[in-house]
């Protein structure tokens, strides 16, 4: 029969004025919880975390576990869409619980965020848990040295923690519990303090857990206590007989924590920034605690409440993502109407030249209307532009549209045959002969009696 002697000490530290961190200390199940978030958003996150995973978290399973976890996460991201003022907020948590299984009762451990597992076994400190912060990514891709990341200034932006997406992956692991181990749960106010040969001195010198997780938060005080500090010391002190017969199996190297289980593979979805988040309230979390489920419940209220929260959300996120497909559908069809518009061309309708607005046929459902009729018949409409007009001219603008016309109605006037002369009257430009009007009376013709002739001899 395993069985545990705790240790928890909590502190505001020397800067922030009120505590986020909360903790659980139960039956066989302890946990730490760093809440963040804007107004009193942190604290109502990491006490949503505990109270739930304490609630469902009763069975003495790693699944259990799990799903205790993976529910104050869905908790957590409700209560954060029902007010503005909590909008955001999160919070890691790491807890270890003693589960049974079939090859006998083992330590599950699980981690969400970047507070801290530690194992300190035979005089050595281990972290079990990964943070899933920035840093650490760099870390594990080579790029930082861990010292580096200990005293990086981003050290703070975490990865994944519970309460900002509808769902979470649970880092969840398992480890044989010996005699004499001591597990050591904390937020990272204390190990931003003080580095892990302090912690490690800590848990060699003071075997009272009491005594160890107070004397760590002192030295992180002492170091700054820039942050709220968390120590939750955990010791092993019996294991029904372990000890002595797995010492025997491992050839006395009991050393090593012997994993159970694989742990999920990382997945870290986006970063959140703690230190962007600012300003706090002094009054407690507004946590309606009447409508959490009790040790055990699956259905109920809260649940019911959980249920067309979801549904609330997804309906909201499917309203969403429709508004925004209309959106870009409905800009897309603009710029598509816009250039099926923005020019002119020459056509027939109706049987006559006219100016319409589009394109000749149309682009997609955007047919060309009539911007102008210009009363030209098609057959007056010369052969070679008849041609032009009927496939559609396009002219770019309307001034260039009317010139098109303009110009097509000179050919027109002097394609048609010259009129041929008539008989009717002209005016002449010449003026008549002004008639002579005084005549002189022409002489009376007379007779007259000529003498004869004389002679002269
Ligand atoms: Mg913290």
């Amino acid at each position: 029969m395993t069985s545990f002697r705790v240790g928890m000490t909590t502190d505001t530290g020397r800067v922030r004025t009120k505590n986020e961190d909360s903790n659980l200390v139960a039956d066989n199940l302890f946990a730490v919880a760093d809440g963040m978030g804007g107004h009193q958003g942190g604290e109502v996150a990491s006490a949503l975390a505990i109270q739930t995973l304490q609630a469902h978290a009763p069975g003495p399973s790693i699944e259990s576990l799990r799903e205790g976890i993976q529910l104050a996460n869905r908790v957590i991201f409700d209560k954060a869409g029902s007010a503005e003022e909590l909008h955001g907020m999160g919070t890691t948590l790491c807890a270890v619980r003693l589960v049974d299984t079939s090859g006998g009762q083992v330590v599950a451990w699980a981690n969400v965020g970047d507070s801290r597992i530690y194992l300190f076994r035979d005089g050595e400190l281990t972290q079990l848990s990964e943070d899933h912060s920035l840093v650490q990514n760099l870390v594990r891709d080579g790029q930082l040295t861990k010292d580096a990341a200990a005293v990086h200034p981003q050290r703070n932006i975490v990865t994944r923690v519970l309460g900002i997406e509808l769902d979470v992956d649970v880092d969840i692991d398992t480890v044989i519990p010996y005699r004499g181990d001591r597990y050591l749960l904390c937020s990272d106010g204390l190990f931003d303090e003080i580095d892990e040969n302090q912690i490690a001195g800590v848990l060699r010198r003071l075997a009272d857990p009491k005594e160890a997780s107070a004397e760590l938060v002192r030295l992180a005080n002492e170091h700054g206590g820039r942050d709220n500090i968390t120590a939750l010391v955990v010791d092993v002190i019996d294991d029904g007989g372990r000890a002595e017969s797995a010492s025997a199996a491992l050839d006395g190297d009991p050393t090593k924590p012997v994993p159970i289980t694989p742990s999920p593979s990382a997945h870290d979805d986006g970063a959140v920034d703690r230190g962007a988040f600012a300003g706090r309230r002094s009054s407690l979390p507004d946590v309606d605690e009447e409508k959490l489920p009790k040790t055990g419940e699956r259905s109920g209220e809260f649940f019911d409440d959980l249920d067309r929260a979801r549904a609330k959300h997804w309906t909201w996120r499917v309203g969403a993502f429709v508004l925004v497909l209309l959106l870009v559908l409905g800009a897309a069809a603009g710029a598509v109407g816009w250039y099926a518009r923005r020019t002119y061309f020459v056509g027939f309708r109706d049987g006559e030249v006219a100016i319409l607005k589009g394109r000749p046929g149309g682009l997609l459902w955007f047919g060309p209307t009539v911007e102008q009729r210009m009363g030209i018949k098609r057959g007056e409409v010369p052969q070679a532009p008849r041609e032009e007009i009927a496939k559609g001219k396009d002219e770019g603008s309307l001034d260039a549209a009317r010139r098109y016309v303009a110009n097509l109605q000179d050919q027109i006037k002097r394609a048609r045959p010259k009129p041929t002369p008539t008989t009717r009257p002209t005016t002449t430009t010449t003026k008549p002969m002004p008639k002579t009007t005084t005549t002189r009376p022409r002489p009376k013709r007379s007779v007259t009696t000529v003498a004869p002739a004389t002679t002269k001899p």
